[in-house]
């Protein structure tokens, strides 16, 4: 068989869990917390899964009732946002994963250009390949991964169907700024794309010192589909359940490719995330994300701190990007899997996140941990 991605092999993240799992290595690589969603999540999955009656299909474009309380939220958290129909405007899909390749199914064709940001998640290349598209790259330059709008300028062409932004950036942490939405890149954009893409840009996983913009034009948004994630929100990696908002017209395409990409996600766990949004603590839990990542974040610095890791600024996001030229010169790659075999700390080398393997010496933690595994981790780090 002629494969349709013959260099793409077991992604990095998989990789280095499966290394982390040989060798007894702290997995600080894959992006997971290593604790549970909170207890009323659990609970109302249990009682969900007791519930006869709740474990055929659910509709396609997800059940009305987690709709509308995903588009309530919003209302509440997002006072000068437009609130999105969620008749018209709101897809729960099997994860952001899921949301990404169908709208990517749904809006690139052959020959159509993408931008994408590097470093970038290792899905969006291969994912735009596979429609036939071409990924066109940007490099975001360490130690801010800011966008240069001028070398976007030099990439967009009236080819250009769709840009990828990812914020707070993985693996970076970089956060869109109100500046990066509204000049010079994304107008130059507006008025040749026919769909913008924005991810997570509603996920309030961010810290206070990087407040979290959106973009305010309207005609951005009109082209623009939002994925977000509850395995980020709450915890729930596993659970595979996310969400796609875009204004109509975008939306019934993704509904298109959706209804035979999975045709519907599980039903139990959107009566359960659906209970839980509609419950008084839901917008606390939103809203305290950020609190509880920055402390994770800051007590992860302060553990490493002193000890001849570069730790790189991270605004957003839980992942903690390091340069680590005062220990080796090695590649990132040989670093990281002498970190997991030597060490015990199993991470993920940058250099996954571009298509040429671009290596400046740079690897990824996870710090989305409990404290008692940070505090080993560092140990073991120093
Ligand atoms: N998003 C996760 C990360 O960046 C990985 C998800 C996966 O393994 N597919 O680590």
């Amino acid at each position: 068989l002629l494969s349709k991605l013959p260099d793409v092999g077991v992604s990095i993240f998989t990789q280095m869990t499966l290394l982390a799992q040989e060798t007894g290595a702290i997995n600080l690589a894959q992006g997971f917390p290593d604790y549970d969603p909170p207890q009323e999540l659990l609970e109302a999955l249990a009682q969900h899964a007791r519930t006869p009656g709740h474990h055929q299909y659910a509709p396609m474009p997800g059940l009305p009732r987690l709709r509308e309380a995903i588009a309530a939220q919003i209302g509440r958290l997002h006072a000068d946002a437009p609130v999105p129909d969620p008749a018209t405007e709101i897809t729960v899909t099997a994860g952001a994963t899921e949301a990404l390749y169908a709208v990517l199914a749904a809006v690139v064709r052959p020959g159509d250009e993408v931008l994408v940001f590097e470093p970038a998640y290792d899905l969006y290349g291969p994912a735009i390949r596979l429609q036939g598209g071409v990924p066109r790259y940007v490099r975001l330059p360490a130690p801010h991964f800011r966008p240069d709008w001028e070398a976007v300028r030099r990439v967009v062409s009236p080819r250009t169907r769709l840009v990828l932004v990812n914020t707070p950036h993985n693996p970076s942490g970089a956060v869109f700024t109100a500046d990066d939405w509204n000049e010079p890149g994304p107008p130059a954009v507006r008025h040749r794309c026919p769909g913008a893409q924005r991810r997570s840009v509603r996920a309030p996983r961010v810290r206070r010192d990087a407040p979290h913009e959106r973009p305010p034009a309207p005609e951005l948004r009109e082209r623009s589909f939002v994925l977000s994630s509850f395995g980020k929100t709450y915890h729930a990696t596993g659970w595979k359940v996310g969400y796609c908002i875009a204004p109509p017209a975008l939306t019934a395409e993704v509904r298109r490719v959706h209804q035979f990409l999975t045709f519907a996600v599980s039903t139990p766990t959107q009566h359960a995330l659906a209970d839980v949004l509609e419950a008084d603590t839901a917008d606390a839990h939103a809203r305290g994300l950020a609190q509880f990542y920055q402390e994770k974040r800051d007590a992860f610095r302060n553990l490493l701190e002193g000890a001849g890791w570069e730790l790189l600024p991270v605004p957003g996001g839980y992942f903690q990007l390091a340069r680590y030229d005062a220990f080796s010169p090695q590649k990132d790659l040989a670093f990281a899997q002498f970190l997991a075999r030597e060490k015990g700390v199993a991470v993920v080398p940058v250099s996954a996140f571009y298509h040429d393997g671009f290596d400046e010496g740079l690897i990824r933690f996870c710090f989305a941990k409990q404290p008692s595994t940070l505090t080993e981790a560092a140990a073991r780090l120093r």
